[in-house]
């Protein structure tokens, strides 16, 4: 026999799995321990009053003595540990409160399968379908200090000892009866024991509210629709919730679950309070705004799924609120004499751009809707993250700019009209991720009939005559803008220096650019564009295709031409350097079966940005040869 002596202790009395198979097996359930872990009357006399651990070294002396200790081996083995005692758990048989689940669970099962209760995401459906079916009963009796009270009384007769009553007839009641129905002892006394957490809990879509009072306030939110939690707690409230409302309400208490992710750390592991590995929040409102943290773990937080939590996410959300924040601003000290513009907007006279944004304004809201109906609270932040920072900050309010400086005040009119108009759109959808930044803006931008941004109406989409080629449009002027751009920054063009352009397309088809050239001009820095079907390209000039266009942006006289391919010759020769030794480093076994699989991975990058960049020196050298 390699391990153990070949002999089994079954003591049902304390041991869960000895327990069952004292029961299926008829053994006689010996209970050796007093409610404090003491031996009692059952043990042998010698042992009577001590401690478990005290018997076990008396047990172990007295076998020694009377000469019956073959040997002792140490052994490692699991034992379970009281979190809050820090001692090790003694199983004990107790008399203890159980609720009978079974009956109560056929209708919880039935709530979620006919549909009448969504979960989200529906994968935890079949997680609780297969608890619920086979659900154990529940023991919702506690030691504990604090908790509602066991509303059982007893009544203790004439013997003062609980554990030897007499008269034992346990009587349910809220408040202390006034004697005992049995035998007449006004001597009763309650359940010392507390109800368990979630035999509390379980009671709150309801409990909150006045019940079981049938009070208006009960009427009016019982049920409600929509609960959010963790998945951690599926069974442990979550379910009970639904038992307990058809139970004790005769109806649902709410239509819709979701279960929020999880944050864990960067290894995988859970939040908690012991491991300490969980940042305390109140610092990262303090290093981030509260609303960034709200809305970065929303963008990282897609549904269903565990978050792995950075810090990086939180930059991209007080980012994004700096961004708002400073457009507000923007477009609030552009307002006329500090005046709001008016609310109602003629859009059949509005120009491009002002259509186009009020357009995605409109796509914006119905994506932002259908995302939050299917509880896709990750993807619905996405679309307001996309819309805000690329079209509403980095082209309208550019346009804006433009129209604000043009000296046109009819234009100018209509932008501070638009954006303002789409700037509260944006908070409106925003103020749930945001609520303290949004609320703020808000009360610069509310009329003065308008109520506070947390009760303000939901947002409507502004009526537009669909000209879908008017979309198209204002792509193509958004693509020339980013090409040249580009082209700007790629060949190093001092930003105060303004280029020319030039534009060859066949018949017609730059005829938006002609249209729109100054806004083209002023976003692109542009000081001349030309367009035509048969422009020659320039010496020395970048290029670009967009669709059908061909775009040169001539570089002679934008910059020093000698410079730059000096430059970019000197830059060209490092990279060749470079790259030869990275090169040699990667095809070096010695190295790559030493390095760290980090550090082997960190030269391969390198490698491809260092690749990439001599790529883009070689085809700018061309340009300029
Ligand atoms: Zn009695």
């Amino acid at each position: 026999m390699e391990f153990g002596t070949g002999c089994v202790k079954v003591t049902p009395a304390h041991d869960p799995n000895d327990f069952i198979m004292g029961e299926s097996h008829g053994l006689d359930f010996i209970n050796i321990m007093h409610p404090d872990a003491t031996l009692n009357e059952n043990a042998p006399e010698s042992y009577h009053g001590l401690s478990r651990e005290e018997a076990r070294k008396a047990i172990l002396s007295d076998l020694e003595e009377q000469g019956f200790l073959e040997k002792t081996e140490d052994y490692l083995h699991k034992v379970g540990y009281s979190e809050r005692g820090n001692v090790p758990i003694e199983y004990y048989l107790s008399d203890q409160w159980f609720v009978k689940m079974k009956d109560l669970a056929s209708p919880a099962i039935e709530a979620v399968k006919s549909g009448k209760i969504t979960f989200h995401p529906d994968h935890w459906t079949k997680t609780y379908d297969h608890w619920m079916e086979n659900i154990k009963d529940w023991c919702i009796s506690r030691q504990l200090i604090w908790g509602h009270r066991i509303p059982v009384w007893y009544c203790r007769g004439e013997d003062k000892d609980r554990y030897q009553m007499e008269c034992s007839e346990p009587v349910v009641s809220i408040a202390q009866p006034q004697a005992c129905s049995v035998c007449g002892s006004k001597d009763m006394v309650q359940d010392p024991d507390v109800l368990d957490t979630w035999a509390s809990s379980w009671l709150w879509p309801f409990g909150v509210h006045d019940w079981p009072n049938d009070s208006d306030e009960l009427k009016k939110f019982y049920p409600t629709n929509v609960l959010v939690t963790g998945p951690d707690i599926i069974f442990f409230w979550v379910a009970r919730m639904i038992m307990a409302g058809q139970e004790f309400c005769g109806d649902i208490p709410f239509s819709d679950v979701y279960f929020t992710s999880i944050l864990r750390d960067e290894k995988g592991q859970k939040f908690s309070k012991s491991l300490g590995n969980s940042p305390d929040p109140f610092d990262l409102f303090e290093k981030y705004g509260t609303d960034a943290v709200r809305f970065g773990i929303m963008l990282m937080a897609p549904q269903g799924l565990d978050v792995l939590f950075s810090e990086y996410r939180l930059e991209v959300g007080r980012n994004f609120m700096n961004k708002l924040w400073n457009a507000a601003r923007f477009v609030q000290m552009n307002m006329k004499d500090g005046e709001l513009p008016l609310d109602e907007i003629d859009t059949e006279s509005l120009d491009l751009p002002e259509r186009w944004i009020l357009f995605r304004l409109n796509q914006t809201i119905d994506q932002f809707e259908r995302r939050m109906d299917k509880f896709h609270f990750n993807e619905a932040s996405k679309t307001l993250y996309e819309f805000t920072w690329s079209d509403y900050c980095d082209w309208y309010v550019e346009i804006a700019k433009t129209r604000f400086q043009s000296g046109d005040e009819a234009k100018a009119e209509a932008a501070r009209a638009v954006a303002v108009k789409v700037l509260k759109n944006i908070l409106k959808l925003l103020h749930a991720y945001a609520p303290f930044i949004t609320e703020e803006l808000w009360a610069s931008f509310k009329s003065h009939d308008e109520p506070d941004l947390i009760v303000s109406s939901w947002p409507s989409k502004t009526e537009l005559t669909e000209k879908m080629d008017e979309i198209a449009s204002m792509e193509i002027l958004k693509e020339v803008i980013s090409a040249v751009r580009t082209i700007r920054s790629r060949m190093n063009v001092p930003p105060a220096s303004k280029a020319n352009v030039l534009v060859r397309s066949p018949n017609g088809s730059a005829g938006v650019l002609k249209e729109y050239e100054s806004i083209v001009k002023s976003l692109a820095k542009v000081e001349d564009m030309t367009l035509g079907e048969s422009i020659k390209k320039p010496d020395h000039s970048a290029t670009a295709v967009i669709r059908q266009m061909e775009i040169f942006v001539p570089l002679e006289g934008l910059i020093d031409l000698d410079i730059e391919r000096a430059r970019l010759t000197k830059r060209q020769t490092e990279l060749d350097g470079f790259i030869i030794q990275i090169q040699k480093k990667l095809s070096n076994d010695n190295f790559l079966s030493r390095a760290p699989e980090d550090v082997v991975q960190n030269e391969k990058e390198k490698l491809a940005d260092m690749e990439a960049e001599l790529e883009r020196i070689n085809s700018n050298l061309e340009m300029l040869s």
